[in-house]
């Protein structure tokens, strides 16, 4: 059985202890005692080297602890390091959690179901469904206020059968370890907590996201806190910067500038419409007859969008005895346009063309398009049209 260090000190960043069974490869390795946390809880595990070692990954091992390394371990007794910046992170999240669900608790009713210690933010999971709006920044508000309290939080052990006011039952028996937080909550955890609540730091709740039954909030506290408005800070402003604004005026001023941009969008599509049905009856009038009297344009480009041609194409065979035929190298495509009375019809002309280059496609009388595998087969599907 391991002694646990970490659930009567969680502060014990440095401790000797002996190997008492390694695997035969000797990666893995179990101590008589450790300060290392194994995940567990919704909390990650510690990092940290043995003999200078890196510990890669601490697994609860039933009343043992597993701890993974990077290469073989031989040495005995060992000394051991945490990586301190890490698991303070995890304490002040996961005091800052216990802390969290009890207001959402004390305040709404709001019970937590789940909690999830996360690499960038953690979240925790409460019953019920919808949130009022205002019970965020109230929940938030009042657990910065107990930060500001610095209240005591302790560890203790007590019985199961005689442990009473738990925020959250438990059907663990014999011994519970249990953390509280003066006067406000009394919760069984086995993980690791900093020993007064200002140590949590501010506390910042982001976004809901509604998950099944449940409204899963979004949190950080202090380091991770402060790191996030800065972030925020930077992004504001350089995004001010680029409005020449002040962050209040911000929103306003983007949601004028997205409107202002759909509006020359709107006009500017007009105006591509109205420049290629100029283009499609200028094409038509610099373009001689053939002997059928049908005048006839093949245009071949590289690459762009059949979408951009179909206007001129429009145009051009709204003048009569009229056809107007454009390739795509790029994706391979075709466009087969025709006036009514060219003696054509499109959608049955460009079709069985592409019938015999293995292409797909089709249209209406008036206009078709379709594609091909490869832009060699493009040249074929236009002979035969
Ligand atoms: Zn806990």
């Amino acid at each position: 059985m391991t002694d646990r260090l970490y659930y009567t000190d969680s502060y014990l960043r440095e401790f000797a202890a002996h190997v008492v069974e390694r695997s035969a490869d000797a990666r893995t390795v179990y101590l008589d005692r450790t300060a290392f946390y194994p995940a567990s809880g919704g909390q990650p595990c510690d990092t940290g080297t043995i003999a200078g070692v890196p510990v890669l990954d601490v697994v609860d091992a039933e009343d043992r602890i597993a701890h993974h390394l990077a290469r073989p371990l031989d040495s005995d007794p060992v000394e051991c390091a945490i990586d301190w910046s890490r698991r303070f992170d995890h304490m002040q999240q996961h005091t800052g959690q216990h802390l969290l669900s009890a207001v959402f608790e004390e305040r709404f009713g709001l019970h937590t179901v789940s909690f999830h210690l996360g690499a960038e933010s953690s979240t925790i999971d409460l019953e019920g469904g919808a949130m009022e709006p205002g019970t965020v920044l109230e929940a938030e508000r009042r657990a910065n206020e107990i930060v500001f309290e610095n209240r005591p939080v302790a560890v203790a052990f007590e019985h199961a059968g005689e442990a009473q006011g738990l925020r959250k039952p438990t059907d663990r028996e014999g011994t519970l370890r249990i953390v509280s937080i003066d006067g406000l909550d009394r919760s069984a955890c086995g993980g690791t907590h900093v020993r007064a609540t200002g140590e949590v730091g501010p506390v910042l709740l982001r976004k809901l996201e509604k998950v099944r039954q449940t409204v899963r909030v979004e949190f950080l506290c202090g380091g991770r806190a402060v790191r996030r408005a800065r972030a925020d800070y930077e992004a504001l402003s350089k995004t001010a910067q680029l409005f020449s604004a002040q962050f209040e005026e911000l929103p306003a001023m983007v949601a004028a500038q997205l409107e202002t941009a759909h509006a020359n969008d709107k006009a500017r599509r007009k105006l591509e419409l109205d420049l290629a049905a100029y283009q499609g009856r200028e094409l038509y009038l610099a373009t001689e007859p053939g002997a059928n009297g049908v005048r006839r344009v093949t245009r071949r480009a590289a690459n762009g969008s059949l979408e951009e041609l179909r206007a001129i194409a429009q145009s051009f065979t709204a003048q009569p005895k009229a056809v107007f035929i454009a390739t795509l190298a790029d994706p391979p495509s075709v466009l087969l346009a025709a006036s009514a009375d060219a003696g054509m019809d499109a959608g049955k002309a460009l079709k069985a063309a592409l019938a015999e280059a293995g292409g797909r496609g089709g249209g209406n009388a008036r206009i078709a398009q379709g594609s091909v595998a490869e832009a060699g087969a493009l040249e074929r599907v236009l002979e035969k049209i």
